[in-house]
């Protein structure tokens, strides 16, 4: 933190906050060759380094010249809690004092990391512990890529083993931080680096029709997951505000349009929610919905945020809605919560 409040006094510029075009012209303008802009972007996304100091493959003076002009930022993790049930939560901490959450979830055969795109998020979905906060700002690519790489580190840590799955369900709407997740993204898959698969990545979207688009476009080759919530439009844009100007016509094509496109299969995440959403003629719907595309769909039993007076249906109403989406012929699995004594559950994380 300290070197931190230096570098701002300095007014030195943040190296990771530069692509690798940026870069060169800056490695350039100080006289050095070009190759050695591509040694430092190695050193920046594959190892991971946060100073100067430890790029042992260029020469003193050039490291020092950069020292000079540019500063590191990394996040740290300042506190770290774990769940009876084996979820580890931690904290990372971020320039000017602010926070994101991201989630371990250890099962049989693998780790997942759910990380945060955004600091808060202005979508203000009314189940959602985020949404009640609002948006403070967007996360930096190097910023995301921190949380990989730091949640990658614990995974090793308490579980002896590397991650297995990223999915960006932790804290803000991706697409709306759209460049810097998708370029943190290639970071995170680089084979020298992290090295995670982009299959072994789902980005989690409340369901942006443009931002769907645009990734079907780019025929990208990691996993999306839609939360749905609601299998009609009145009962979604009570839910979810961001569905009356993206209803869920538009976005089951956007869908398609992505599955065309790309070839991946689509999740849909669907919280069931006691007397709103969870009748039989909602799983009914929901399984059409879910047919139009080879998707899966993941019910998720709603995790309590104080304040709010959600509630999960009993036992005997999910595994009634289950039996309906799977009479119907959809392909569902009931996820279960986790790490709930400790609010590290999709939808708590608010920096209690
Ligand atoms: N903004 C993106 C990704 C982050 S939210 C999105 O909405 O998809 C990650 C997941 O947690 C979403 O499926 C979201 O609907 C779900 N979620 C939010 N609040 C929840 C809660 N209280 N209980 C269970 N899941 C919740
Ligand atoms: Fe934002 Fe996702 Fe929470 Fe909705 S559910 S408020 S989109 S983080």
């Amino acid at each position: 933190m300290i070197e931190y409040l230096c570098s701002m006094l300095k007014n030195k510029q943040d190296i990771r906050l530069l692509n690798a075009d940026e870069l060169k012209t800056q490695v350039l303008a100080m006289g050095e060759a070009a190759y050695r802009s591509k040694q430092l972007d190695e050193w920046i996304w594959t190892r991971r380094a946060v100073s100067f100091e430890e790029m042992s493959n260029l020469p003193r003076a050039f490291r020092q010249k950069l020292n000079e002009q540019f500063s590191f930022s990394p996040v740290v993790i300042d506190l770290e809690q774990k769940s009876i049930d084996g979820t580890v939560k931690v904290r990372f901490l971020l320039p000017g004092h602010l926070k994101v959450e991201g989630v371990l979830i250890p099962a049989k055969d693998r780790v997942t990391a759910c990380i945060s795109s955004q600091v808060g998020c202005s979508l203000s979905c009314r189940f959602c512990a985020t949404g009640q906060m609002g948006l403070n700002r967007q996360l930096t690519v190097a910023e995301i890529f921190d949380q990989v790489w730091l949640l990658q580190e614990k995974a090793k840590e308490y579980f002896d083993t590397p991650l297995s799955n990223i999915v960006f369900m932790g804290m803000g709407e991706p697409l709306l931080n759209f460049s810097n997740v998708l370029t943190a993204i290639e970071k995170i898959h680089l084979e020298k680096g992290l090295n995670i698969g982009m299959k072994r990545i789902t980005l989690s979207t409340s369901g942006l029709v443009k931002g769907i688009l645009k990734l079907a476009a780019m025929k990208v080759k990691f996993k999306l997951a839609l939360s749905l919530h609601a299998s009609t439009d009145e009962v979604r844009n009570r839910l979810m505000p961001i569905n009356e100007s993206n209803p869920i016509e538009e976005v089951m094509q956007a869908l398609e349009t992505f599955y065309k496109e790309t070839g991946n299969r689509v999740s849909f995440e669907y919280i069931l929610l006691k007397g709103i959403n969870d009748t039989d003629m909602d799983a009914r719907r929901l399984a059409v919905l879910a047919k139009r595309l080879p998707a899966k769909i993941n019910l998720i039993s709603y995790n309590p945020v104080e304040g709010l007076t959600y509630q999960k249906p009993d036992e005997g109403k999910i595994d009634r809605f289950m039996h309906v989406l799977v009479e119907q012929g959809a392909a569902v699995t009931l996820r279960q919560s986790r790490g709930g004594d400790i609010d590290a559950a999709c939808g708590q994380l608010a920096n209690k």
